[in-house]
């Protein structure tokens, strides 16, 4: 079961060569995943020869043209394959209207249907593998974070226990697999604690993206396996990223720090600081949680199951 997180795009407010506006694409068991769509994103997705023009569901942080200039064009492109089900985009309550005078204005040709979701806070998606949850930010307008988290999964299923417990090989098997109990070949009930190992758990991905540092944000995102967080400062500029509603780079750390995260994954940085300048958010960071990363434009991240 994979589970992959590509980076598309780092930087903040302006694109860079090199680096373009906030994106990030989770691939998981053939299901595509699109968190904001900055400028650039159709390029990275291009260069990382990712097929998604099958992307299922897009989630929107928030309506600032760094998160959605990407949409158009993107929504656009995905018409030149067909497609049977709708494409899913949950974001903030103007989004709707962003997309209509998108395809309104600019004599859209889409060939699928598209369903936008105004966003509320909690379970925004939920399945029998996975939930997708949204929690507020504090920026300068409303803005949200996202995580989407595999549900525990059934333990290993032990074929000598079962063989044992005198259950036949066969569709009784699959019914303990799913947590059912059943009979077996002496009438005796057979649960599935009785075969199954313990619970295992699930992986998680989380994207928080633009906002003031809060410490209720760790809360939101606990126990990630990987968190993209924003870190548009340096230390220093700790006043100036309070009053523009964004962090530092040590803010993130604390985030993932005190979230029980597992990896930090930095973006949407301030343009004012080059690719070698980026190295002291990185020492920053590393300081209050070390297992952070610098990222870049078309990194991938793989989260290993965890049995
Ligand atoms: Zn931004
Ligand atoms: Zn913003």
């Amino acid at each position: 079961m994979n589970f992959e997180v590509f980076s598309l795009g780092t930087s903040g407010m302006m694109p860079l060569p090199g680096r373009f506006l906030t994106s990030a694409l989770v691939r998981r068991e053939g299901e595509l995943f699109l968190f904001d769509c900055g400028e650039g994103t159709q390029v990275s997705l291009k260069m990382l020869n990712l097929k998604w023009k099958h992307i299922n569901r897009i989630f929107i942080s928030h309506m600032h043209a760094d998160h959605v200039t990407g949409l158009p064009g993107l929504l656009m492109l995905s018409s030149q394959v067909e497609r049977t089900e709708p494409l899913y985009i949950y974001g903030p309550a103007r989004l709707q209207e962003y997309i209509e005078s998108s395809r309104r204005i600019l004599d859209m040709y889409i060939n699928y249907e598209i369903k936008v979701i105004p966003v509320e806070i909690g379970t925004i998606v939920e399945n029998d593998e996975y939930i997708i949850s949204c929690f507020p930010l504090k920026h300068t307008k409303q803005c949200y974070g996202y995580s989407l988290s595999e549900k525990r999964r059934p333990g290993e299923f032990s074929v000598e226990k079962a063989k044992a417990l005198k259950v036949p090989m066969g569709p009784l098997w699959g019914r303990l697999q799913k947590g059912e109990c059943v009979e077996n070949s002496d009438g005796e009930i057979i649960t599935p604690d009785m075969v199954l190992g313990p619970m295992r758990e699930g992986r998680k991905f989380s994207f928080v993206t633009d906002t003031m540092y809060f410490p209720e944000i760790a809360d939101y995102v606990h126990d990630s396996d990987i968190l993209f967080c924003e870190a548009m400062f340096e230390k220093g500029l700790e006043e100036d990223a309070r009053e523009k509603k964004h962090m530092t780079s040590e803010q993130a750390a604390m985030v993932a720090r005190d979230s029980g995260s597992e990896k930090l994954c930095l973006q949407h940085y301030s343009p004012r600081y080059s690719d070698k300048e980026l190295k002291l958010l990185l020492k920053e960071a590393k300081e209050i949680f070390p297992n952070t990363i610098l990222t870049k434009d078309r990194m991938s991240f793989v989260i290993p199951l965890k049995d």
